[in-house]
């Protein structure tokens, strides 16, 4: 798909590098770098600091390193031979033909591969195009789809200001604002035609020709194609359609989710691929259904109900919201305002075409949702875990007013996470002494697992002490950055120097600040949490970080109160906000915390993730039952957990003041009676015994289920090609 192989980017850039550093360029270009640490060390080691002030974007690093710089790495031998290792390693993995898929599902071909459609992508901190949750599943669902050498393309948009930064005031109010991203410095690649030039396609938004170009971005042997409208021969107007993630008001939501799905579409013809399946990951893309049946009818001569069987074989569908409110819906008045002149190509009337987005069909005022076009659409749908399946299920019935719950038609795959992304160096390199080099071609295995229990407590411990270090530190230059920012006095920049003991036990609460997701519960009985945290023997640490959505007074209000606690004399030491949460901050949280707390309101958490990346780094999950936990938790006969810990009970209830007590009093008593005492339980040597036990545990309970590896195996045995046989956990031969 090199249109001009002569002036891609890479090669421009590789142009202008000393000859033997050339191939940088290449590494450069696709995020296959990102991970393994060794390959991140290629970029880091040519200039620290510098790698840093560029966000880690080795194409950014490559041009602004000065030319004398590049020529004494050049010159150095070892780093040559480094080099020469890791594009060999490239080379063979790009090139790669006994992949898992071509075993296992040799009809997925290259020529008409899988299309995965989101509205967000977190595949770097480098690239900011996601704002949470969603966009990282999107991203590891390329990832582990590209080591298992699944054909495959991600469809998604390119934003020129992606999504909001967040700075909190000195009062710990939250203030966003937005920075350009700067796509010439971006590792991605403009699609251009045999001429040079860009490869464009046109769409009717609000009675507007618009004109949109196609970046690629190359995520290991994975293209992801970004939609962009930011062009001059466009209104100004719509240069901004692929301006902010989730900006805006309903018009730009339902302008950005034409471009998306509709354009998504377009985007497939003019770069000549045909996909045999289209995966919507969330609603937010469903438009592309009518897209592909107008092609259809277009090719065919056929009406839309002829067609429409064939589109949902071709289609699937994953939801990932549990509650009817976070589900896209647009009324009909903007529907008539931006659809008016497609239903007709269509061949439908008005009331026909506003049918397929509603939930009770007669009432043609009923808004249009696109998770009703989607299960209407597409031949398969799943939720994200197994609660969230049933919960799907219950909120969808009225779509199929034949079918009692349980014969609703969505099913569950649970989320998982790339396993190779989220693992810290210092432990991948354990599980290698371990397990065996090859570990991390494994991670479905539970019998390589297994072998955690070999590991000498001392290793894991020690091991897991540095990673603490790393994350104090991180923390610390943060809060030290945002103080300054804020023109803090001088002795409290200074203080930083004290924040958080890596000896003692810390606590991580870091996502999205949603109010149910409950970032304050820990805070809701004040003096039993001081006595906690301010304990001068077995003290308390928290590390909280996460963005509230610009929209959201409750969220925002709820960091405020977690940042007056923060300044409370008496545990200043103890608890810490990082600002402007993302990939990096996420990755040093979940690789150095001992506990990941989580306290959805029940059933409000589809899956979650981030307590899945926790396990990888032996860190314990405490947790609500709710989203993946219910499937990973496991506990005794005494019903003691072994594997982590579980906040309140099954059941819940609908007065929220009421489960908002409930749960923080079984917080507050987990951590009195159970993992305080047993994280403080430490031998002559200084070693918790009894907690690395559990260490043990949750890395070996649930690194073989809750992995991306296993996640897109179900996805192709149960969705993109059902009947072929499922996960294999020898994926062997695979240059990972
Ligand atoms: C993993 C991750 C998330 C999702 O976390 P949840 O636990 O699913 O809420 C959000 N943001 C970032 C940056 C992440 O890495």
């Amino acid at each position: 798909m090199d249109y001009n192989p002569s002036v891609s980017p890479a090669a421009q850039l590789g142009a202008k590098l000393p000859l033997p550093l050339k191939r940088l360029a290449d590494l450069a270009y696709n995020y296959w770098w990102s991970w393994a640490s060794d390959r991140i060390a290629i970029f880091q080691n040519i200039h620290p600091e510098e790698w840093q002030r560029c966000n880690h974007n080795p194409v950014a690093l490559l041009e602004a390193v000065s030319f004398d710089r590049l020529t004494q790495v050049a010159e150095d031998p070892q780093y040559l031979k480094r080099l020469n290792a890791t594009v060999t390693q490239f080379d063979r993995y790009m090139a790669e033909q006994n992949t898992w898929a071509n075993r296992v599902a040799p009809r997925i071909s290259i020529e008409h591969p899988v299309s995965y459609f989101c509205a967000e992508f977190g595949i770097h901190e480098s690239l900011p195009i996601y704002s949470g949750g969603l966009g990282i599943l999107a991203g590891d669902h390329l990832k582990s789809a590209s080591d298992l050498g699944v054909p495959l393309v991600g469809v998604g948009l390119m934003y020129r200001q992606g999504y909001f930064r967040q700075r909190l005031s000195r009062s710990g109010w939250q203030e966003d604002y937005y920075v350009d991203n700067q796509f010439d410095r971006l590792p991605l690649e403009l699609i251009r035609d045999p001429q040079g030039e860009p490869i464009t396609f046109d769409l009717q938004v609000r009675q507007r020709t618009v004109h949109v170009q196609i970046w690629k971005a190359m995520i290991g042997r994975v293209k992801l194609f970004l939609l962009d409208t930011d062009r001059a021969d466009n209104d100004p107007i719509d240069r901004w359609l692929t301006g902010h993630l989730y900006g805006g008001n309903q018009e730009t939501r339902i302008a950005q989710e034409i471009v998306l799905g509709i354009g998504g579409v377009r985007a497939l013809e003019a770069l000549e691929i045909a996909p045999s399946v289209y995966h919507l990951n969330e609603g937010h893309a469903a438009f592309c259904l009518l897209e592909v049946a107008r092609q259809d009818m277009q090719k065919t001569g056929k009406s839309f109900y002829d067609v429409e069987a064939g589109v949902r074989d071709r289609s699937i569908f994953t939801t990932h919201t549990p509650v009817p409110a976070g589900h896209d819906v647009f009324s009909a008045d903007l529907m008539d305002s931006f659809f008016a002149s497609y239903w007709p190509q269509l061949k439908l009337d008005r009331e026909q075409f506003l049918a397929l987005g509603a939930r009770r069909l007669g009432d043609p005022w009923e808004p249009f949702g696109m998770t009703p076009l989607a299960l209407r659409m597409t031949r398969a749908a799943n939720g994200v875990s197994e609660l969230h399946g049933q919960v799907s299920r219950k909120m969808w019935t009225v779509l199929y007013p034949r079918s009692t719950e349980d014969q609703v038609p969505i099913g569950h795959i649970t989320n998982g996470v790339h396993a190779r992304t989220w693992t810290a160096p210092l432990m991948a390199d354990l599980f290698a002494q371990y397990f065996g080099e090859d570990w991390s071609r494994h991670v479905v295995d539970p019998q390589m697992w297994a072998k955690v229990e070999d590991i000498p407590a001392a290793e894991l411990w020690e091991r897991h002490l540095i990673l603490k270090e790393r994350l104090v530190a991180h923390t610390r230059l943060r809060v030290r950055n945002s103080r300054q920012n804020r023109g803090e006095d001088h002795w409290q920049i200074q203080a930083v120097d004290n924040l958080l003991d890596p000896r003692a036990l810390i606590i991580g609460f870091a996502r999205r600040f949603s109010p149910y997701k409950r970032g304050d519960l820990i805070l809701r009985d004040f003096d039993r949490a001081l006595r906690l945290l301010g304990d001068s023997d077995r003290p308390v640490q928290i590390v909280f970080s996460g963005k509230a959505h610009p929209a959201d007074e409750e969220g925002k209000r709820i960091i405020q109160r977690v940042m007056e606690w923060c300044r409370h004399p008496s545990i200043q030491n103890r608890v810490a906000f990082v600002e402007d949460y993302d990939i990096f901050t996420a990755q040093k949280l979940v690789q150095g915390v001992d506990v990941w707390l989580n306290n959805p309101r029940r059933p409000l958490e589809a899956s979650g993730t981030s307590g899945q990346k926790v396990c990888f780094n032996g860190g314990i999950n405490c947790s609500v039952l709710d989203g993946w936990w219910c499937e990973g938790y496991q506990a005794d006969a005494n019903g003691q957990g072994i594997n982590g810990w579980a906040i309140g009970e099954d059941a819940h209830t609908s007065d929220q003041e009421l489960q908002d007590r409930i749960d923080s009093e079984s917080l507050y008593r987990l951590l009195e009676t159970e993992i305080i005492p047993l994280y403080y339980d430490q031998d002559a040597e200084g070693i918790p015994q009894n907690w690395v036990r559990m260490m043990k545990a949750s890395i070996r309970t649930n690194a073989p289920l809750f992995n991306t590896d296993r996640m897109v195996a179900d996805y192709v045995a149960k969705m993109y090609a059902p009947g072929v046989e499922s996960i294999d956990p020898i994926f062997a031969s695979v240059p990972l």
